[in-house]
C-alpha cells in the first residue's frame, strides 16, 4: 500500500488511460477522486466498479469521489478542487488526463473547434495546476506531484489535428516552466507521453487490420496498454522517482525514434 494515505485527482478519468490510472492508484492505497465531465452511464459504470475494487479490499467506499467539473471552467475546477479537500483531505497527486481531438485540415478548422481543444488539452491543465499548487502550497512543508498525460505529438507533428498537438505541445512546456518554478518547494511536475494507446480515442483500433498496420509503424509491434501508462503514473508519484522533474516519459514503442531510419536508406 505505497500509496496509503496519499490523495489523489484524476481528470478524465471515467474512460481508457484516465480510469487505469484511478484504479491503479487505488489499488495501491491511494483516496482518489475521479473527475468526470459528461457521459453519466460511464460516471455510474466507472464508480460501481471502483466502489467494488474497495470493498473487496475491506476499505471505506469513501475514498472514492466522483466528481463533475469540465476541466476548461475556472469555475468548476476551482469548486472541484474544494469538493477534493473537503470531501478526501488535502491534495498530494494531480494527474492531467482529460483530452479530446478531432481531425480536420488546418486550412478548414472551425475557430470553435480551436478553442475547445485547447480549451480542454491546454486550458485545463493550466488550470488544474493552478489549483494544485495552491494546495499544496497550504501545507506548511509544502510537497505534491502533477503527473500530465500529453502524447508523442508534444514533438512529432502531427497534420490535420493542429490544436490537439498545439495543445500538447504547450504541454510540455507547462511541464517544464512549472518544474522550474516550484523545484524549490519540493513540488514535482512530469509528464508522460503515449504513443498509440487501446482506448476509445482510437475505435479505429478495434479493426484487426488496423491495428496490424498501426503495429507496423512502431519498433516493437506493440499497441501500448493503459495499465503501462499507469504503472508510470505511479512511479512518477512516488519517492523512488523524487529528483525526476521537467520531464516527459515517452511511453511508444519507439514511435518517436525516426522508425525509418530502422533500415539505412541515408548513406
Ligand atoms: P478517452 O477518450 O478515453 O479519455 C479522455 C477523457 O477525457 C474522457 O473520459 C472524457 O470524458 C474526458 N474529457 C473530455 N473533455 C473533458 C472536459 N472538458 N472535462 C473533463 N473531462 C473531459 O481517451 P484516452 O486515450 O484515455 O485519453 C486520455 C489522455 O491520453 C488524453 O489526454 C489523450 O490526449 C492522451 N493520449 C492518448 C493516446 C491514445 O492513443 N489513446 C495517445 C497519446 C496521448
Amino acid at each position: 500500500m505505497k500509496f496509503k494515505d496519499k490523495i489523489a485527482l484524476v481528470t478524465g478519468a471515467t474512460s481508457g488511460i484516465g480510469k487505469k490510472v484511478a484504479t491503479s492508484l487505488l489499488e495501491a492505497g491511494a483516496k482518489v477522486a475521479v473527475n468526470y465531465h459528461s457521459e453519466d452511464s460511464k460516471r455510474d459504470e466507472t464508480a460501481r466498479d471502483l466502489r467494488t475494487l474497495l470493498t473487496v479490499a475491506g476499505r471505506p467506499t469513501s475514498d472514492l469521489l466522483m466528481v463533475k467539473a469540465d476541466v476548461s471552467s475556472p469555475k468548476e475546477t476551482a469548486s472541484m478542487f474544494k469538493q477534493v479537500e473537503d470531501r478526501l483531505g488535502p491534495l498530494d497527486l494531480l494527474v492531467n488526463n482529460a483530452g479530446i481531438q478531432s481531425e480536420c485540415p488546418s486550412h478548414e478548422l472551425d475557430p470553435d473547434r480551436i478553442k475547445l481543444e485547447l480549451a480542454v488539452n491546454l486550458m485545463g491543465p493550466i488550470l488544474c495546476c493552478r489549483s494544485a499548487l495552491q494546495a499544496f502550497l497550504k501545507n506548511r512543508s509544502p510537497q505534491g506531484c502533477i503527473v500530465n498525460i500529453s502524447s508523442v505529438h508534444e514533438d512529432v507533428p502531427k497534420p490535420g489535428f493542429l490544436p490537439y498537438s498545439v495543445s500538447k505541445g504547450g504541454l510540455r512546456n507547462l511541464t517544464r516552466t512549472l518544474a522550474l518554478e516550484y523545484a524549490d518547494r519540493n513540488i514535482r511536475i512530469n509528464a508522460i507521453a503515449p504513443g498509440a494507446v487501446y482506448t476509445k480515442m482510437n475505435p479505429q483500433l478495434k479493426d484487426k487490420q488496423t491495428r496490424e498496420e498501426t503495429k507496423d509503424q512502431i519498433p516493437t509491434r506493440t499497441i501500448i496498454d493503459p495499465a503501462e501508462i499507469a504503472r508510470c503514473v505511479l512511479f512518477l508519484a512516488s519517492d523512488e522517482s523524487k529528483n525526476l522533474t521537467g520531464q516527459t516519459i515517452r511511453i511508444d514503442g519507439g514511435l518517436s525514434l525516426y522508425p525509418s531510419f530502422q533500415e539505412n536508406w541515408t548513406s
